[in-house]
């Protein structure tokens, strides 16, 4: 396919949540597929819900998930402005130009007198009454009102909206790229408001005129916008536009059930926005083949891939029609996978941030990197490091109690003491694992027990929990100072 033109549409209402961030990438990977152009249209016409920082959060999150736009905001292009706020004229134009052509037509009723229709309709028995083919005939607005006095409520400034004319009986078809024909019958439909009264256009005129212009070839959105397609398919007709093909994908659903919303992802400690998921460190690998599968599959069973194994692998046919189940799990096992990965170098700085967050400052970057190669291997996330591994930092408070339990028996206090007597005596150099184990090792052969029956209570007086790390590789790092206090602070204390 050449010349694919695809957009991601936000309307900067609030964070950039994460399904729109998969909105954006299916989208993303669409076009870099076929090699196409990514665009970035921010639709902001809706002033009531306009969230002043919400455009920066979305070119920040889209650029740390690794998918920047080829044209939008800030970026340029030759179909510009890519701000919906800066388009006005281009609205006015083709509103005006359906009222022209008798498929819209300005509409004076207060919401009162709305309301009134409604309640009265309601009474006599019509369940969901609307502004449509038969009500607006008993409505204040330019096919019932006498030319003279439409224009001169116009001239006069009175507030007015433009309606789109829906026709009364008509089956508007189209094909979805995900979900195959769909149709829908016009009588359900409201005679759409595409212009308000403060002059701005409403989603439905501003989505259609800017695919248009903006040569988009494929809708990708969610499966929330199914149900304004016919009113957009109408706009296309009229305009006497050839409609971009359609895909909407599934919904994103809750592991409970129902769609997944910020109200129940909160309750299941689901981060929602992308910056949350910035700030707790996820790695943007991890979420991107995590975002990639809620929906679609590559047909085989591979798990993990680069984002240009993703480009080359992705396509419509391959994205399900059902609701994709939101699995938290498998996202932290995705960023256990990227994680463990990437170099203790790399992972230094985020680290260090957490470590000093917590209030331990001036720990050299060899200490630090040594802590990372071993925490590494245990942590889902990064935030794991300093929670799983506080004691590299500060001596146990508390000492786990089930472990205590079983592992602190009345024999261990000698063993433990013997233990610490025999490496109190090494020197700095030979203070390392590989001493330290033969130390354990030989105390355990020389009284016939069990390896665990010294090796746990040791764990658990040098971390205070029974599960951990290497633990000679843990009490090297430590180093003799600070192991030998804990041993005799855990036989006094236990
Ligand atoms: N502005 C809409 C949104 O917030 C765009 C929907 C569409 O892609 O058409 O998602």
């Amino acid at each position: 396919m050449s010349n694919v033109r695809v957009r991601f549409a936000p309307s900067p209402t609030g964070l950039l949540h994460i399904g729109g961030l998969r909105t954006a990438l299916y989208n993303y990977l669409f076009a870099k597929h076929h090699g196409g152009t990514f665009v970035l249209r921010i639709e902001d016409t809706d002033q009531k819900r306009y969230v002043e920082e919400a455009e920066k959060d979305i070119i920040t999150s889209l650029n740390w998930a690794g998918m920047p736009f080829d044209e939008g905001p800030g970026k340029g292009g030759d179909f510009g402005p890519y701000r919906q706020s800066e388009r006005s004229e281009y609205y006015q134009k083709y509103s005006a130009q359906l009222i022209q052509q008798d498929q819209a037509y300005y509409a004076f009723d207060t919401t009162e007198e709305i309301e009134d229709m409604r309640s009265r309709l309601q009474k006599s028995g019509n369940p969901s009454p609307k502004y449509d083919a038969i009500t607006r005939m008993s409505m204040k607005n330019s096919l019932t009102l006498p030319a003279e006095e439409v224009k001169k409520r116009l001239e006069s400034g009175e507030k007015f909206v433009v309606r789109l004319k829906v026709p009364r009986r008509e089956t508007i078809r189209f094909e979805d790229d995900i979900r195959g024909f769909v149709s829908f019958e016009s009588q359900g439909l409201d005679d759409q408001v595409l212009l308000k009264s403060d002059g701005l256009p409403t989603y439905h005129l501003a989505n259609v005129v800017d695919d248009h212009l903006m040569g988009i070839t494929h809708v990708i959105r969610g499966e929330e916008w199914l149900s304004s397609a016919p009113k957009h398919i109408l706009l296309y007709e009229y305009l006497g536009w050839e409609p971009p093909r359609m895909a909407h994908l599934p919904l994103i659903m809750s592991p409970k059930g129902g769609k997944l919303s910020k109200r129940n992802a909160d309750a299941l400690g689901i981060p929602v926005n992308v910056r949350d998921y910035v700030k707790q460190h996820y790695e943007p690998e991890a979420l991107i083949n995590f975002l990639a599968f809620l929906g679609w599959s590559p047909g085989d069973d591979r798990e993990v891939f680069t984002m240009e194994e993703l480009i080359k692998e992705f396509s419509l046919d391959r994205i399900g029609k059902g609701g994709a189940i939101f699995n938290h799990s498998k996202l932290i096992w995705y960023n256990e996978h990227f994680m463990r990965k990437i170099p203790e170098e790399k992972l230094l700085p985020k680290v260090r941030e957490q470590v000093e967050e917590a209030g331990y400052t001036g720990y050299s970057d060899e200490y630090l990197k040594e802590f990372i190669r071993l925490m590494k291997e245990r942590a889902s996330l990064v935030t794991d490091f300093v929670t799983y591994g506080q004691y590299f930092f500060e001596e146990p408070k508390v000492y786990d109690e089930k472990t205590v339990k079983k592992a602190w028996k009345p024999a261990t206090p000698t063993l433990v003491d013997k233990f610490r007597n025999d490496i109190a005596e090494l020197d700095e150099e030979s203070f390392n694992a590989v001493i330290l184990k033969q130390k354990l090792s030989d105390i355990v052969e020389d009284e016939g027990i069990g390896f665990g029956k010294l090796m746990q209570p040791v764990r658990l007086a040098v971390t205070g929990m029974g599960f951990g790390p290497d633990l000679f590789e843990t009490l090297q790092l430590l180093g003799k100072k600070r192991v030998v206090s804990r041993l005799d602070k855990a036989v006094q204390v236990l």
